[in-house]
């Protein structure tokens, strides 16, 4: 026997994560209660859990996903920042070293990025989400240590979650009825079994797979700190990779990452060893002024994965996937948390725009989520195609073209103010894709001679300069 949600319209959300809570935010005044079901307990303070296993590494949230997650819940980049976020203004405060030398480092002021540990950013965007709720018409409920196991319903309908508690002593399995279900679950989520226990086949899938591994630990530099923070990523003939930033309380993250084949160590020592062999020692000179504070921590599975629930049948009615469950990147465009803002913004506005739950609401929904992941798949992909594996899906012309085009215009980007700058609006998120290619960056990225960037890492940051809309 179902338990109903709630007499009138209501809603299930599978995962309390960063999608999940966003993905309250956007439903808040279009169904009368939301119940979300989350497999771990919260913390009692701002720390790491289980159920979110890559909180351990570096997260950047890129200005495009700031912009999205403050229009969902205003004032919580301010909150961030209170709760100790440090602001990383690009390319002035996280130097890049390319395959071509150090980028310059212009003085924009048009990308803040925020640097924060995982647990703080959950735990502020959590709090948020949670009063916006008690300040609407939507009652929210989360169900901590409880575990969504397969969907209700049938192929065209779903109508629910099974879930299960964890811990205690009811571990009995039962039924949560909704007009709405998400599934915000994460990396992890297991929509192809549950579709496939309602008859359904698995949604069309895609993978680009660049075979990275990342191995991270936690730093107090010595006073002073650095200046600015550091970005080695890898490129074909190096790759290996590092980026060392800083978060709250004094502390900075490195994050070492590699390709097949160089996958960075967790054994202390060798990890410290490894961040020699990245494409500059910069890196690993710095950390000869700063006190590892944290063990290594790794993790493998960074293949891009889109799922593609917008196509023509592959989303029965009463149905929603949001975030990581619908989309994984490779974490070194640092784009995955920024992707399910946009995509929650998408969902409020598409809600919004059909005057609620009506049928076929849901499937404009997740339409508009897959425009909003558009930008970020076909920069990630186009980016990480020279390393992916033989069974991943293959380049068609027009992503092979935008992979050789992509890897001219990185090397522009680093020397060159008005390719830089629509180099960042996009892979920042607040342009789309067509930016790279107006007539001027075209023409600066194909016609123009080859230059190396800067032989060493810049120290003096250099002036805004007009000019370098497109
Ligand atoms: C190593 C690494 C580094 C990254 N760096 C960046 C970065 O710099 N910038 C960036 O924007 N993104 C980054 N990302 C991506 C980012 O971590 C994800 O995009 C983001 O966490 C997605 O949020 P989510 O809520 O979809 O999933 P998650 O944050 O993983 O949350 C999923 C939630 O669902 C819960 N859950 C799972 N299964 C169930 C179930 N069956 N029942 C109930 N609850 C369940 C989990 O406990 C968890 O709370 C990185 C990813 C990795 C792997």
């Amino acid at each position: 026997m179902a338990e109903h949600v709630d007499g009138g319209r209501s809603a299930v959300v599978i995962g309390g994560g960063l999608a999940g809570m966003l993905a309250v935010t956007a439903l808040l005044g279009h169904v009368d209660a939301i119940t979300v079901v989350e497999r771990d307990r919260y913390p009692a303070g701002r720390t790491f859990r289980k159920g979110v296993p890559q909180a351990r590494h570096l997260h950047i949230l890129l200005s495009g996903g700031q912009r999205a997650l403050d229009t969902l819940l205003p004032g919580t980049v301010e909150a961030l920042t209170a709760a100790g976020a440090r602001s990383l203004d690009l390319p002035r405060d996280l130097i890049t070293r390319t395959p071509t030398g150090w980028q310059r480092r212009f003085d924009e002021r048009r990308h803040r990025t925020l640097s924060v540990t995982r647990p703080v950013l959950d735990a502020v965007v959590r709090e948020r989400a949670l009063r916006a709720a008690a300040g609407s018409a939507t009652r929210v409920e989360v169900l901590e240590a409880t575990e969504a196991v397969g969907l209700t319903g049938d192929s065209r309908q779903v109508t629910g979650v099974r879930v299960r508690s964890r811990g205690g002593s009811e571990r009995a399995e039962r039924a949560l009825s909704a007009q709405l279900v998400v599934d915000a679950s994460g990396r992890g989520s297991r929509v192809p079994q549950w579709y496939a226990a309602l008859g359904r086949g698995a949604p069309h899938e895609e993978t680009v797979d660049a075979g990275i591994a990342y191995a991270t630990r936690m730093y107090r530099p010595r006073d002073p700190e650095p200046e600015v923070g550091v970005n080695i990523p890898g490129w074909p003939q190096c790759p290996r990779g590092a980026a060392y930033v800083p978060v709250e309380d004094g502390k900075w993250l490195l994050t070492l990452s590699g390709v097949r084949g160089h996958h960075p160590p967790t054994d202390e020592a060798e990890f410290t060893a490894f961040s020699a062999t990245v494409g500059d020692p910069y890196v690993h000179e710095l950390l000869a002024h700063a006190e590892p504070v944290s063990s290594v921590y790794g993790f493998r599975d960074t293949f891009n994965r889109r799922r593609h629930f917008e196509r023509a049948g592959a989303l029965p009615e009463g149905f929603l996937v949001l975030g990581d469950a619908n989309c994984t990147f490779n974490p070194v465009y640092g784009q995955g948390m920024s992707v399910a803002a946009l995509g929650a913004l998408a969902v409020r506005g598409a809600l919004d725009e059909a005057g609620g739950l009506r049928p076929g609401a849901t499937a404009e929904a997740q339409r508009a989520v897959s425009r909003a992941v558009d930008p970020a798949w076909l920069a990630a992909v186009g980016a990480d195609r020279p390393y992916a594996s033989d069974g991943d899906a293959r380049a068609g012309i027009g992503e092979r073209v935008s992979t050789w085009y992509i890897e001219r215009l990185t090397a522009r980007a680093a020397i060159d103010p008005v390719v830089g700058a629509a180099f960042r609006d996009v892979f920042c998120l607040t342009a789309p894709l067509s930016r790279l290619v107006s007539p001027r960056v075209v023409l600066r990225t194909v016609l123009l001679p080859r230059r190396p960037g800067l032989a060493g890492p810049p120290v003096a940051g250099e002036p805004a300069r007009p000019g370098t809309e497109a």
